[in-house]
């Protein structure tokens, strides 16, 4: 049994509930194991069905309330995709703020995934964003069948929220990041076809 490390933000209670690994991080629901060790890169595709059918949170999994809060990137929020169920609003934002990826914007995606574990379906765009997006709202996204995966449709927001650095992201970074990434959503788009979903996979909490 390992314990949290002390460098995360404060734990919501359905967070300290979560299995943590030996880096002393939580392992959220949708974490698969590989080789007998939780490999964040990598999600479970029946917890992924678990989370739609039940509606289930997508990190701690557990029954959702009122508010559905999808944490993607700012490409995300301009094809409003997201390759992710909803979370509870304080899991979405602990995310935002403790996830190493999610947070720190110096560190990239390590590729290479376990053979035969699956990426998220549609065209990613493989770089960190540095800005990470909470769209919250009380509606459920739209399951788009995508090959053999599901993408999500995301309704209108109630509200967003902005996290860079595991703090408020400033209007210029927001910005910054849209204008950075705004060419590889495009050419996404190109890949993908004329109605395609080309998807700015922003998250990976190192995930
Ligand atoms: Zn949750």
């Amino acid at each position: 049994m390992h314990k949290n490390r002390i460098d995360l933000p404060p734990l919501p209670d359905r967070i300290k509930r979560l299995p943590v690994d030996e880096r002393g991080y939580p392992v959220p629901f949708f974490v698969a194991s590989v080789n007998g060790a939780p490999d964040f890169r990598v999600f479970d595709p029946l917890k992924m069905q678990q989370c739609v059918r039940e509606r289930l949170c997508w990190v701690c999994g557990e029954i959702l309330g009122r508010y559905r809060s999808y944490v993607i990137g700012p490409m995300c929020a301009i094809n409003r995709i997201s390759a992710e169920p909803p979370s509870h609003y304080e899991c979405a934002s602990f995310s935002a703020i403790a996830c190493p990826f999610l947070s720190r914007p110096h560190m990239t995606r390590r590729d290479n995934l376990p053979e035969g574990t699956k990426a998220a379906p549609g065209v990613h765009i493989l770089r960190n964003p540095g800005v990470t997006l909470l769209w919250v709202t009380q509606q459920d996204a739209r399951p788009v069948r995508v090959g053999k995966g599901v993408l999500f449709e995301l309704p209108e927001p109630e509200r967003i929220e902005s996290f860079k650095q595991g703090r408020e992201a400033t209007s210029d970074e927001i910005y910054e990041s849209i204008e950075s990434g705004f060419p590889a959503l495009v050419k996404a788009a190109e890949l993908d076809g004329a109605d395609g979903l080309g998807c700015a996979w922003a998250c990976d909490p190192s995930r």
